[in-house]
């Protein structure tokens, strides 16, 4: 059967656990969350998929940010496919080249290229029991029995609400629109933010341009990133070992999750080393003491997303480099004019401002029963059912969806877990017969609140700053608990927590 006819069933037939028929499932977006699903659905022996992507190839996130100095601080060896573990990753933490080069191989070796409609974003779901009616950005309407969403987190780029950003008169850009074209050496650059992505730029590109002007408006906390490049033979004996990549996987798995990752939810030890590796990282590399005392924070070394960074210190001390703190009046064509009335003359300017991280599946608009649509529902501040599933949305998953554990950790490890979680779910309306599966209110009412209870004990909520992770509704938007905990409570759903509808 093919796909389009799957969807004709879908429409007149019964529900396909009860007609013994295959369901037809759609997948938004192709990135590592979206690979996971096809490949594990496959598996499963899932096979009527197909995966909605907006663009033209696959990656995600990967595809999307291409600015130099782009890498991964999460180990290479963990931030792997389980089901794809690779003995030859080129460095410790991968530059973002290698990591697209791997789910694109990924993507070919798994058969997912082919499941992909590329260039093609979905921009309506509605469900009208038991399937879910989908509209794509070329006017296509389809109708499926389950739909994925695999959008990503952090993929609407946050540009920032600042007077004349417009009538900047040279090159400007958002970090994740990387503007190629655009020739930076020699030239006076300009960039706003000092999060994760501007760190790893500043210390590719300083000793490169004329002048680099950082606009700072809160120091951020630097942990040194221990880079290596791997040798050739000891890469050989991993290729050769595939038990060693496990070993490796599970060794940066539990290393990460004990530090940094126990360090935001309460382990105080961890805290304090953390807090003192910064601050030394710091010293260490910033002689100047005024530049110094500008770059320390008045919070938490982990309260904002920890940002592991060797270049940055370097980089922002050198002669050609200028980290202002006074605040931005203004952007003029000429650059930046700060509150002290001084202009800042640039040539380019690079927005490094993050991004909206409430989005997820948003824009998209998506309607569940009873008319319910879900950027209403949110309201800014997105939940979720253990981070995949949502009441009165029934046979409607996430990943990577709201208040799952993000912070220092391997989402492409989650992904994973969350799409197991989402197999077992389609098993068992297999298994049973069923039409639906949604999350219980009272469940997730429950979830939601035990969960608001504990972020305020994490470091997030306490630790005296604000982030991304802070929604609408004033909390962190994160897993409050150990991670760990959260794989563990993701291996058997409770069924109880679900209405099962036949
Ligand atoms: P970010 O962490 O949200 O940082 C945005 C920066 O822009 C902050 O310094 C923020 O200042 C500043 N900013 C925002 N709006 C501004 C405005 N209107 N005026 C002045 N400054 C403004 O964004 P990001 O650096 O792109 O990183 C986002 C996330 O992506 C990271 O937290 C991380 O999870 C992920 N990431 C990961 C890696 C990796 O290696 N795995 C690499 C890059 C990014 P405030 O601090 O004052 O808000």
């Amino acid at each position: 059967m093919t796909t389009s006819e799957a969807h004709e069933t879908a429409t007149n037939s019964a529900p396909w656990a009860q007609s013994g028929r295959q369901p037809s499932i759609a997948i938004i977006g192709a990135g590592m969350s979206g690979i996971a699903a096809v490949v594990k659905l496959q598996k499963a022996g899932y096979t009527d998929v197909t995966v909605y992507e907006k663009t033209d190839k696959v990656g995600g996130t990967w595809r999307e940010n291409t600015y130099p100095g782009l890498s991964c601080d999460v180990p290479s060896r963990w931030y792997s496919f389980y089901f794809a573990l690779k003995g030859d990753w080129p460095h410790r933490y991968s530059y973002g080249a290698d990591i697209q080069a791997y789910l694109e191989q990924v993507a070919e070796d798994f058969g997912v290229t082919q499941k992909v409609t590329f260039n093609t974003a979905v921009t309506e779901l509605t469900y009208d029991a038991p399937c879910w009616h989908l509209v794509t950005s070329d006017g296509k309407q389809e109708i499926f029995d389950v739909v994925i969403s695999a959008t990503g987190i952090l993929h609407q780029p946050n540009y920032p609400d600042i007077d004349g950003l417009d009538s900047f008169q040279g090159a400007c850009f958002h970090t994740a629109r990387w503007n190629h074209a655009s020739e930076l050496k020699g030239q006076r650059v300009g960039i706003i933010g000092t999060g994760s992505t501007a760190c790893q730029i500043v210390g590719a590109i300083t000793d490169q341009v004329s002048e680099m002007h950082v606009f700072q408006r809160t120091p951020h906390w630097l942990s040194p990133l221990p880079q290596i490049a791997y040798s050739t033979g000891w890469n050989r004996l991993l290729s050769a070992f595939p038990f060693m990549q496990r070993l490796a996987y599970h060794y940066y798995c539990r290393l990460m999750v004990h530090t940094f990752s126990a360090a935001t939810v309460g382990n105080k030890f961890m805290q304090r080393l953390i807090n003192k590796t910064c601050v030394k990282h710091l010293k260490d590399n910033v002689p100047d003491p005024a530049l110094r005392a500008r770059l320390t924070p008045a919070y938490d070394a982990t309260c904002k997303r920890l940002i592991f960074c060797s270049d940055f210190y370097p980089a922002i001390s050198r002669s050609n480099a200028h980290l202002i703190t006074d605040g931005i009046a203004q952007i003029e064509a000429e650059g930046i004019r700060t509150v002290d009335g001084k202009l800042h003359e640039l040539d380019a300017l690079i927005l490094a401002t993050g991004f909206n991280a409430a989005a997820f599946v948003l824009p998209a608009r998506v309607t569940g029963e009873n008319g319910v649509d879900l950027e209403t529902q949110w309201d800014g501040a997105p939940r979720a059912h253990r981070a995949v599933a949502l009441p009165g949305f029934p046979n409607f998953w996430m990943v990577e969806g709201p208040t799952g554990p993000v912070g220092n950790l391997s989402l492409i490890a989650i992904s994973e877990h969350q799409v197991d979680y989402i197999v077992s779910m389609l098993d068992h309306m297999k298994a049973e017969g069923l039409a639906a599966i949604a999350a219980k209110q009272t469940a997730y009412d429950d979830y939601n609140a035990a969960m608001g209870e504990a972020i305020k004990n994490t470091t997030w909520a306490t630790g005296g700053c604000t982030s991304w992770y802070f929604d609408k509704s004033g909390v962190p938007n994160l897993y409050p608990w150990k991670p760990l905990h959260y794989l563990k409570s993701m291996r058997n759903p409770d069924y109880s927590e679900y209405h099962l509808i036949k």
